[in-house]
């Protein structure tokens, strides 16, 4: 197993291919990806979360240049008679560096994941030595109604309650109206809550990403504000040239 390399670096990018890819097109953008101009990483972790079917191909065809990460993780084991779960312990074993914890369609979609689930999850994933990424973000409901300080305050701190303090930790702020819509969050509306998650997190080592309908348009421009620290990609992560395309805007 491999221990988080630290310190964490000044900016991470991570792509989260969610429920999509066959191995043979997994193996397809690996090979792209792989004919793209090469990059510059000094300072820079670049990741990609696939489905776990596709790990073996991923590991074997990119893992010399990015990171592979896994969306998910049980919170019951690190082994046992759990049948359909895959503890973090596992996902290591299987070469993942990072775990995705927390995603908005986890949290809202059928899983139904509770902040406890979440923060027991994120307990495994340090145990794992892996570093968790954890994803925060209110509704479109919720921030109309002047909640989102609450909301993420609420996330963030219920999901680090059993937390390990002296290990790194990415979080991703996605808020969910943004994510898959097309609609990307406004400058002053991100860097207010990765302000407000920067001080939650103050004399933990950690990095905040910003998440949200990130294409090849827009990601210079959220990379160069001060408090976003990078990225999580969804959608156009699934194109080996707009990832490339994302990343070259450091
Ligand atoms: C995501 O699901 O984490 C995400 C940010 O998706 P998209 O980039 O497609 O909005």
């Amino acid at each position: 197993m491999k221990p988080i390399a630290r310190p964490l670096p000044e900016k991470i990018i991570l792509g989260n291919w969610k429920m999509n890819m066959t191995s043979t097109e997994a193996r397809r953008w690996c090979e792209e990806f792989k004919q793209l101009p090469a990059i510059d990483n000094s300072g820079l972790w670049l990741g990609i979360a696939p489905p776990l079917t596709v790990l073996a191909e991923f590991r074997a065809l990119v893992a010399d240049s990015l990171l592979m990460g896994a969306q998910d993780c049980s919170a019951l084991g690190p082994r046992g008679a759990f049948t359909g779960e895959v503890s973090a312990e596992l996902l290591a074993d299987a070469g993942a560096e990072f775990i995705l914890l927390g995603h908005s369609e986890r949290r809202r979609g059928a899983a139904a994941e509770s902040n406890g689930l979440v923060a027991t999850k994120l307990t495994a994933v340090q145990k794992a030595g892996l570093l968790a990424v954890l994803c925060l973000g209110e509704s479109l409901k919720e921030r109309e109604a002047g909640a989102t300080e609450s909301v993420i305050t609420t996330q963030l701190q219920e999901s680090l309650a059993l937390s390990q303090r002296e290990l790194p930790l990415a979080i991703a702020y996605e808020p969910v109206w943004a994510i898959g819509t097309g609609k990307t969050a406004e400058p002053q509306q991100i860097s207010a809550v990765h302000q407000l998650i920067g001080q939650q997190m103050e004399g933990r080592e950690h990095r905040i990403l910003y998440g949200g309908s990130v294409t090849p348009a827009n990601a210079s421009a959220l990379l160069r504000l001060e408090a976003v620290d990078g990225l999580l990609v969804g959608g156009a992560s699934l194109n080996a040239a707009s990832f490339r395309e994302i990343v070259g805007g450091v």
